[in-house]
């Protein structure tokens, strides 16, 4: 098949709900990938943030192939093996106590927010329900999810959405106060770094004051890592570098290296506020996917961690001396680049494609998310053909 043909296919078979790229990929191997005509390009996307491992990493294909030899699904009916190894590493990495598999981010933060909602309800009763997230903020597409999200442009065609969500501005830490002052909150919920909001990184001072707040009113913080986790910005979970102790984290992304899977892990407080059929999910911690997860988390040690961070400060330092940019913004290997009014993310992308590198949009910002893997020869290389793109505008 040719790029065109599969371009005909989808456009005949499947739901036009995507603004795609004009390429179809056929097959990757670390930070390159190939299209249906034969052309290489250099990947700074991972799909999404998803393949922190890049394509085809050996120990991640061996470990999947493995595991889908032995058991593929065995429905949660059963104790499995992955899974719960998969378990005890997120809870000993990130020091809450226990986790619940779900198949994506959206349905993550679904789980977190009924954990919330069940924590408040037994505790306090009706009328405590409310769940805060941030304006710019994204958690998802299911229909909680998008109304938690605090973006209008979501929040058209579908309505009515779930009730009991609101959104407050980031970083107004006064706005908040004066919003718990109703006494109907039962969590606030944020992303470290506002991905699709345009990779914005809320300020270090307003997440404490949150947290406080949470911790003082007895209200469940959330911190949505689905794009920030998993090494994303150089720790193995974003809220690390803050000092902060959320009661739920909910992850994605990154956490399979490719297979699709979702989890959120529970603090103390709210560790065994869900109990026997609360909650649950046919695919949830399916073998494979969480073979792939521990494969991932077994190569992110502190080392790998610390050059997540040697290199996303490369990266923004060569970003910021490019022609056009104005500024930088992000945190780790998850960088935003702000241009001139007159220059659009999207043309920079598309002439990037041209040019054999792959690079990402959030909002008005081109995005930048490699794989986690990513050379320093390679980094040099995007950066170039950014150059020569930019220098032609
Ligand atoms: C991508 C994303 C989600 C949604 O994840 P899906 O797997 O697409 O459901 C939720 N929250 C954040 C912060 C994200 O970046």
């Amino acid at each position: 098949m040719t790029n065109n043909d599969i371009k005909k296919l989808d456009h005949d078979y499947i739901a036009q709900t995507y603004g795609r790229f004009d390429l179809a990929l056929s097959h990757g191997k670390g930070c390159d990938v190939w299209d249906f005509d034969g052309k290489q390009y250099l990947d700074f996307t991972s799909g999404i943030g998803v393949n922190s491992l890049g394509w085809a990493d050996e120990d991640w294909l061996s470990a999947v192939v493995n595991q889908a030899g032995k058991l593929a699904h065995t429905s949660n009916l059963f104790f499995t093996e992955p899974s719960a190894q998969l378990a005890k590493t997120l809870v000993n990495t990130s020091g809450l106590k226990r986790v619940f598999f779900a198949n994506s981010g959206a349905e993550a933060n679904e789980g977190a927010i009924k954990t919330a909602r069940k924590y408040s309800h037994d505790k306090y009763g009706k009328d405590r329900a409310t769940v805060l997230s941030l304006v710019n903020s994204f958690h998802g597409r299911t229909i909680s999810t998008l109304a938690a999200t605090g973006q209008d442009v979501f929040h058209q065609h579908f309505f009515p959405f779930t009730q009991g969500f609101e959104h407050t501005p980031a970083n107004d830490i006064q706005a908040l106060e004066q919003r718990l002052k109703e006494n109907d909150v039962c969590a606030i919920i944020l992303e470290v770094v506002q991905g699709e909001g345009g990779v914005c990184a809320l300020e270090a001072d307003y997440m404490q004051a949150v947290q406080q707040l949470c911790q003082s009113q007895d209200i469940i913080f959330i911190i949505d890592e689905v794009q920030t986790g998993i090494g994303r910005t150089g720790s193995l979970f974003a809220y690390q570098q803050f000092g902060l102790q959320p009661d739920i984290i909910t992850l994605a992304k990154g956490l399979g290296g490719g297979l699709p899977i979702g989890a959120f892990v529970l603090g103390e407080k709210v560790a065994n506020t869900l109990g026997k059929s609360d909650h649950g999910s046919t695919f949830g911690a399916n073998p494979v996917s969480c073979a792939a997860a521990n494969a991932v988390l077994a190569k992110i040690d502190n080392h790998f961690l610390a050059e997540v961070s040697r290199k996303g400060e490369k990266l923004r330092q060569a970003l910021a001396d490019l022609p056009h940019v104005k500024s930088v913004s992000g945190l780790g290997l998850m960088l935003g680049i702000e241009f001139e009014e007159n220059i659009k993310a999207a043309d920079v992308v598309a002439k990037s494609i041209e040019n054999g590198v792959l690079f990402l949009t959030a909002k008005t910002k081109l995005r930048l998310l490699p794989p986690l893997i990513i050379s320093d020869e390679q980094i040099e290389h995007g950066i170039s053909v950014l150059k020569s793109v930019l220098s032609k505008m």
